[in-house]
């Protein structure tokens, strides 16, 4: 069996955003050689996601609507987590209900999603760098 692993940086300068990174897991595949396995796509922090679904505009702005209207970001004082001082407690929610990662079999060395599926890195506290995690296995 072999195994890869990358770690992915993300900066974006809007608080939230969702970006396609299908393009660049497809990357990973291919530098890893393996053509039969499994890819494991993580946000390594509590306040982004790492989720699959459709890449269209409305449905994205849909999501951020959404998101909102179930934990506002504003007003902060609303959140025990920010009495630490912090300003992310809505972030941390967003997150939990987004997922964490997404697992993709890698068949004849190429992600194996069904025909609209997309991998999308959400933020939801963001302008500062921050990581996924790639780990490929198989051989
Ligand atoms: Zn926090």
């Amino acid at each position: 069996m072999n195994s890869y692993r990358k770690e992915l940086w993300f900066n974006t300068h809007t608080r939230r955003a969702f970006i396609n990174i299908s393009r660049q897991i497809e990357e990973c595949v291919q530098e890893s050689g393996i053509q039969e396995g499994m890819v494991l796509v993580n946000a390594m922090h509590i306040t982004a996601s790492v989720f699959i679904n459709d890449d269209e505009s409305g449905l994205h702005q849909d999501y951020d609507d959404w998101l909102e209207r179930l934990a506002p970001h504003e007003p902060i004082s609303q959140y025990r987590h920010n009495r630490t001082g912090e300003d992310n407690g809505d972030a941390h929610l967003k997150r939990q209900i987004m997922g964490r990662e997404v697992v993709v079999a890698v068949t004849h060395g190429k992600l194996d999603l069904g025909p609209w599926e997309q991998i999308f890195y959400g933020e939801f506290d963001g302008k500062r760098r921050k990581r996924v995690l790639v780990k490929i296995i198989g051989e």
